[in-house]
């Protein structure tokens, strides 16, 4: 009885209409996370209520980074701390989350923490099964792991991450992408000089936290990676920002943020030098969650401070218009920033998973 019941079900599927298949186009889509950097630092630059000797290498002087980060306005003291992302990366794309200008974005997961908020990013909806950082393979499939199952974009999806854990949220076994994170060394065939010392540098590096390395192994090895396999999809996720913020080292949190700027500089430059990748790329650069206000929430976040719900995202390249800083504008989310990439590469992540955001409608030519 039930067996007819579902042979004739399945007779009906059968001939029914056949989903129409999707393909991408020629673009390439880089995304940028560096863990929990507060919106403020973005939009207002160093924040010299925090910017002292108690909040910096036990007691170091701070009067360098003060010199370095500090400036009598907002606007100054943004582009001292972010110079590429103020002078290049905004001009020529846009950038939400400016809360002083009316421009709000946040994460919807509730959580305000690490894994629900990659995991936000990278599926476009908040799950209350990821309640914990817990370092678990992801039960939902991203829109890394869809992208890889394309035919024309298989084994062109790569993520590195500083934090180990980033393995697991992208689901790096089932995913089947490229995937290198922490001090595991990177095998690439051929294999480079650089590349080889880059794992020999990991392995010889102390284990300052035990499942993070510092951002610059996870830079360079994904800088080399992308020089030698020219990945059409890029999830480059990275950690230091949130660490030094939690051991209240501030000026160290500062220096880290700068790096990271550089680090978009170079990458976008290196990009753009490439024909594989040049006037053909979007990048996404955002934030898994925010974090609490001066003078003591700032080292802190999750459920238990609700503003550090609020994040900032900013996309440049081929397929982003150039709006610059968005002011006076709806509300952005977190759960958009998986439709939207998809969108760069012509592709409808929401016709699949049902429950993500929309794509960023104002950020996509
Ligand atoms: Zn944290």
């Amino acid at each position: 009885m039930y067996r007819w019941k579902w042979m004739l079900f399945g007779a009906v599927l059968i001939c029914g209409p056949i989903a129409q298949a999707q393909k991408p186009n020629d673009a390439r889509v880089v995304l940028v996370m560096t863990d929990g950097m507060r919106w403020q630092e973005i939009f207002r630059g160093a924040d010299e209520s925090l910017l002292t000797k108690e909040r910096y290498y036990d007691g170091r002087s701070v009067d360098g980074l003060r010199q370095k980060y500090l400036a009598g306005t907002a606007e100054e003291r943004r582009r001292r701390l972010m110079p590429f992302l103020w002078g290049t990366f905004i001009p020529q794309g846009q950038i939400y989350g400016d809360r002083d200008a009316g421009s709000d974005a946040s994460v919807t997961n509730g959580f305000n923490f690490s894994y629900p908020g990659y995991n936000e990013t990278l599926t476009g909806h908040g799950d209350p099964r990821i309640d914990s950082n817990d370092d678990k393979p992801n039960p939902n499939v991203t829109v890394l792991e869809w992208l890889n199952r394309q035919p024309e974009l298989k084994g062109k999806v790569a993520a590195f991450g500083a934090w180990e854990t980033i393995s697991n949220i992208v689901n790096a076994e089932r995913c089947d992408c490229v995937v290198n994170v922490g001090y595991r060394p990177m095998e690439i065939h051929p294999m480079t000089a650089k590349m080889d010392l880059l794992n020999e540098v990991k392995a010889n590096s102390p284990r300052f936290w035990d499942d993070e390395s510092f951002d610059a192994p996870t830079f360079y090895t994904a800088m080399e990676y992308i020089r030698e396999k020219k990945p059409r999809v890029v999830f480059l996720s990275l950690g230091e920002t949130d660490d030094w913020a939690h051991a209240g080292n501030y000026g160290e949190y500062l220096e880290s943020a700068h790096r990271v700027d550089g680090y978009l500089k170079q990458l976008w430059e290196e990009l753009q030098s490439m024909p594989e990748y040049k006037g053909k790329t979007s990048m996404i650069f955002m934030v898994d969650h925010g974090r609490g206000a001066a003078p003591e929430e700032w080292r802190s976040h999750g459920q238990k401070i609700p503003e550090s719900k609020y994040i900032f995202m900013g996309f440049v390249g081929s397929g982003v218009p150039a709006r610059g800083l968005r002011t006076n504008v709806p509300a952005v989310k977190q759960s958009q920033a998986a439709a939207t990439l998809a969108k760069y590469l012509g592709l409808d992540w929401n016709a699949e998973e049902k429950q993500a955001g929309r794509p960023v409608a104002d950020a996509i030519k």
